[in-house]
């Protein structure tokens, strides 16, 4: 199976695999993220009340009865933020290709531009190379392995962080009127011609989101990226959501435990919890100042 080279880092040699529990708390609303028209009408009966608009233009993202923040969301806030600061240490870091093809230059940003399946940064190599449409044919035995025919699978895997409370006791009881401005347009403007401004029902400061992270054969510098990552939400730069600019989504992360396999046969090698857990977080973290500080 394994005859090239590149199949053999992370796919077929799993000897440890990791889980990594985490919690967030909101320090502002958050809007989660992406609407869709049935849950701002689930949402508004469930106010129970007026708004000065037939609905709202924002409200959270909530799957059966729990607001949510997307796997999706989390990775790409996360990546962004080490993607920042290892460029900033003088990494190569590319650029991933949505964002190039919405007119980002690579080189004004001291990035490259995307890496190739087989040749990732250390980024890609954490959290994925993105599909390329471009992307060299692929063979079945490829595809079979699992890894998808378009890119290359990062080494963390992010579940959606699920808030602990039901999300009739998770909704700000108030929806925030808020004048659109167009910065805003990604997650909405006042629209319909219903005036320019917007109505948002957010998740209420002090929710509390749990998930996890996972990981095939992680080294400690990945894990210590997590840790950096808490460290910059104790002072409120970790954003989640939309609004950003606008006094919503800072969230404070905390990692509860740390898990590590053994692959086969799969049984718990250790799990860090405490004291414990914040001194195997320090090591890992220095691991990851040492990436930082090389080149
Ligand atoms: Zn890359």
């Amino acid at each position: 199976m394994a005859e090239k080279g590149e199949k053999v880092d992370g796919f077929h040699r799993l000897s440890t695999l990791w889980k990594i529990d985490y919690e967030v708390e909101a320090l502002e609303p958050l809007l989660t993220g992406a609407a869709y028209e049935e849950a701002k009408e689930d949402v508004s009966d469930l106010l129970g009340k007026e708004l000065p608009k037939t609905e709202p233009d924002a409200v959270p993202l909530f799957i059966e009865d729990r607001a949510v923040i997307t796997g999706n969301a989390v990775k790409g806030v996360f990546r962004h933020i080490i993607s920042a600061q290892l460029t900033e240490a003088g990494q190569k870091v590319c650029v991933q290709e949505i964002k190039l093809r919405k007119g980002v230059n690579a080189q004004k940003l001291g990035r490259i531009e995307s890496c190739e399946p087989d040749n990732p940064c250390q980024v890609c190599k954490w959290f994925g190379t993105g599909g390329r449409r471009s992307s060299r044919k692929q063979d079945s035995d490829e595809q079979d392995s699992g890894r998808s025919s378009s890119g290359r699978q990062g080494a963390l895997y992010f579940s959606m962080l699920v808030s602990r409370e039901s999300i009739k006791d998770v909704l700000m009881k108030e929806p925030i009127p808020m004048v659109a401005l167009s910065e805003d347009t990604n997650a909405m403007i006042a629209g319909r011609g219903e005036g320019r401004f917007a109505v948002l029902v957010a998740v209420k400061k002090g929710t509390i989101f749990s998930g996890w992270i996972t990981g095939d054969n992680l080294d400690e510098a990945a894990i210590g990226a997590i840790k950096e990552i808490q460290d910059i939400s104790e002072k409120g730069f970790l954003k989640f959501g939309g609004f950003k600019t606008r006094g919503f989504g800072s969230v404070k992360m905390r990692v509860k435990s740390v898990e590590k396999y053994r692959a086969a046969p799969f049984s718990l090698e250790k799990k860090y919890e405490g004291e414990e857990l914040a001194d195997f977080l320090k090591i890992c973290q220095e691991a990851y100042h040492r990436l930082l500080t090389k080149v």
